[in-house]
């Protein structure tokens, strides 16, 4: 029988950030994850982009979260030798004039000042996209390419003794006094990280999950840049080529992509872009969104030894690191979860069903 502290299920970016935390903390980790090409980390673009929507605001807990981002998948990058990240300005243009005045303003605030590089009042990026009216320029954005932040991390993880490659299978959990029993391990915790497989957990179905297929189409325009342009869709700088993204479809949650997501994808993409383009490939996943738009995060009300750390939603290149780090200092030095991510929040669904 091998000992450990935590047991993490599921090595997407949530569990990845978990582990590796936890493994800071001093704590010894034992992951079993099901590599399979179909999960919301391996399908993302894996942008961070601090001013986001349709009314462009600042995001959710923008100040707390965006000085961890850059730092943390630096910090993977050294560790496993890999390139990853690539932190590259966000361009939006301005749909109305209004909308321009507003952020001439606004971008020297204190509170927007640190995610503004610069407000363009005319046109600058013609050629690429059309922006007849100028734009913003957002900085501490960016993109991980995630597939290869998981494989990188995965080598480092097997090198430490610490992953096995199967799927983990809840019907064989023994609950005991002061932890779990899963086979061989012995754990004072198993936290699942199992993303948007979790709204089928037989512990933590009760949450209410809202996963969102989205789908992304590469572009060849034969053109190169070192900018994402963002509004209603991305066009990011992949290689030589460009992904564009995304779509949201709560009907259809299959990985399969779609004649319908196409369309939506090039009627946005033709509004925007001002160069030609040959789409070259398309592919499609689900986001383990959460209906109140905020992480899943803490203990099963009844079995204290269950957790879980999801809920990831749209945005888990963001939220991973910080919340990362909270949920451990919640395990490991009894400090309080945040209300707004702890599943708490919903146990009187968790009551509803027991
Ligand atoms: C099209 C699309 C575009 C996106 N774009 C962005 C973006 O630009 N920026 C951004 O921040 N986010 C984006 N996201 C969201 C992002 O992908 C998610 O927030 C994040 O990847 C969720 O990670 P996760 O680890 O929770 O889940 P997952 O990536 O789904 O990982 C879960 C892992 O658990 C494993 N697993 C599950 N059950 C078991 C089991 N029983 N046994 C063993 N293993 C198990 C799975 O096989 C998988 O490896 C996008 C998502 C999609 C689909």
């Amino acid at each position: 029988m091998t000992t450990v502290d935590v047991i993490i299920v599921g090595q997407g970016l949530a569990g990845t950030t978990l582990s590796y935390y936890l493994m800071q903390a001093g704590c010894r980790v034992q992951i079993f994850n099901r590599s399979k090409p179909e999960t919301a980390s391996r399908a993302a673009a894996g942008l961070y982009n601090p001013v986001t929507g349709r009314k462009m605001v600042k995001t959710w807990r923008a100040d707390d979260i965006f000085p961890q981002i850059e730092p943390f998948y630096r910090e993977m990058e050294s560790l496993t030798g890999q390139k990853f990240l690539y932190s590259l300005p966000i361009y939006r243009p301005f749909l109305t004039n209004a909308e321009r005045s507003d952020w001439s303003s606004q971008a020297v605030q204190p509170d927007y000042q640190p995610y503004i590089a610069k407000v363009y009042q005319q046109s600058s990026f013609s050629g690429f996209i059309h922006d007849p009216l100028g734009g913003i320029l957002l900085r501490q954005s960016g993109y991980v390419d995630l597939p290869t932040f998981l494989s990188a991390t995965q080598q480092y993880f097997r090198e430490q003794a610490v992953y096995q490659e199967e799927i983990f299978d809840v019907t064989r959990i023994r609950f005991e006094n002061s932890g779990i029993q899963y086979k061989d391990y012995r754990a004072r915790w198993l936290i699942f990280c199992d993303g948007s497989d979790g709204y089928r957990n037989a512990f933590f179905h009760w949450l209410p999950y809202r996963p969102v297929k989205g789908e992304i189409l590469l572009i060849d325009t034969g053109k190169k840049s070192n900018i994402v342009f963002n509004r209603g869709i991305f066009i990011m700088p992949f290689a030589d080529l460009y992904k564009v993204g995304s779509t949201y479809d709560h009907q259809d949650l299959t990985f399969t992509p779609t004649e319908k997501g196409r369309s939506i994808l090039e009627e946005k993409l033709n509004k925007l872009i001002d160069m030609p383009y040959r789409v070259v490939d398309q592919w499609a996943g689900v986001r383990p969104a959460t209906q109140d738009r905020r992480p899943f995060i803490g203990l099963h009300p009844y079995h204290k030894t269950l957790g879980i750390f999801g809920g990831l939603g749209t945005k888990g290149v963001s939220l991973a690191p910080y919340f990362a780090q909270h949920f451990v200092q919640f395990l490991t030095k009894n400090t309080s979860l945040d209300q707004e991510i702890d599943i708490h929040r919903f146990e009187r669904f968790y009551q509803a069903i027991s």
